[in-house]
Order: C-alpha cells, then sequence, then structure tokens
C-alpha cells in the first residue's frame, strides 16, 4: 500500500521528512527535477531557489523537521584537574607557610576554592552524563519516530504512515522529549 497524505489523500506532495532535512541543509543550490521534493513524480518540483510550489521556504521547514537533538554529555576530567591545581595549591600554601605568612594564607585561600571549584564541577558533569544517559533512550525512540515521518508540502502536515501522528509542521519539536 503507498503511503499517502492523511489530508489530501494523495502522494504526488509527500517526502520523507529526514529528506526534507537533508535537503534543507545542503543550501546554495537550486533543487533540480531529479532532486528534494521534485521526487514525487515530476508534477512537484520547486519554483525556484528555495521556495517550494506550495510557496514554502524549504530551509524553513527543514529547520521545523529536525531531528531530535541528541543528549551529550560533557567531558571527563576537567573538575579533577581543577582539583589537582588546588591541592598543589595547598602544598605551596604549606611551603609558605613558614616564611611569609601573607603568601601563604592567600595561597591557602585559592587552593580552598580552586578545589571547591574542581568539586562542584566534578558533581555537576556527572549530573548532566547521568541526565544525558537517561535521555538516551529517549532520543532512541525519538529518532525512530522521526524516521518514520512524512511530510506533505500541500498541506503543511507531518504524519505517520500508520495516521497516528497528524501535525502541522510546526509542533514537531514539541514530539520530542524535553
Ligand atoms: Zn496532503
Amino acid at each position: 500500500m503507498p503511503i499517502i497524505c492523511p489530508n489530501c489523500e494523495k502522494d504526488d506532495a509527500i517526502q520523507k521528512i529526514s529528506a526534507v532535512v537533508v535537503g534543507g541543509q545542503s543550501s546554495g543550490t537550486f533543487y533540480g527535477p531529479t532532486a528534494g521534493v521534485a521526487y514525487a513524480g515530476g508534477k512537484l518540483g520547486f519554483a525556484g531557489g528555495y521556495t517550494t510550489l506550495y510557496g514554502r521556504n524549504v530551509s524553513e521547514i527543514a529547520k521545523l523537521l529536525a531531528a531530535p537533538i541528541e543528549p551529550k554529555a560533557p567531558p571527563e576530567g576537567r573538575g579533577s584537574t581543577i582539583i589537582g591545581v588546588g591541592v598543589l595549591l595547598g602544598f605551596l600554601a604549606l611551603i609558605c607557610n613558614d616564611d611569609i605568612s601573607d603568601l601563604g594564607y592567600l595561597l591557602g585561600f585559592f587552593a580552598v576554592v580552586i578545589f571547591a571549584v574542581g568539586i562542584w564541577l566534578m558533581f555537576d558533569a556527572r549530573k548532566k552524563r547521568e541526565f544525558a544517559n537517561r535521555q538516551k533512550p529517549l532520543w532512541n525512540t525519538a529518532m525512530r519516530i522521526w524516521d518514520g515521518l512524512y511530510y506533505c508540502w500541500r498541506d503543511d502536515l507531518v504524519f505517520s504512515p500508520d495516521g497516528k501522528i497528524q501535525l502541522p509542521s510546526e509542533k514537531v519539536q514539541d514530539l520530542w522529549y524535553k
């Protein structure tokens, strides 16, 4: 069974949204009858530039239909490096403490502050990592859904072939986890 738009019940203006997004990103090219939206049986082409026959801006639609953003964890090691600097300063403070005590205190103060920042960074990075790990399965699911969606240029409608999802292009980003 061919996939048709649930609204106009035609297949001549539909395209996988993943293809729309890829088409929208390759800016600077004219979409001839062999590429992009024009795949739809030759009946649909681009009036020119980045506007479709239905008057929609391709790159704008592509932005609206963009894939869910992959959750990314911050790199490890930044916090521990800073903790290391704090510890080093702490040793320096101990050494200096014998002679000019003011310098020792100052270094000690900085050591404590830097150490605290390092600890905080480490916990913060761990929290973000855990959050990203929890988001990962949701993102995978969202990507599977995203990959199965179609767009009808005629109706500005995003839909799943089973008809369960039907919404205008500007609502697509609301589908994804937050
Ligand atoms: Zn349609």
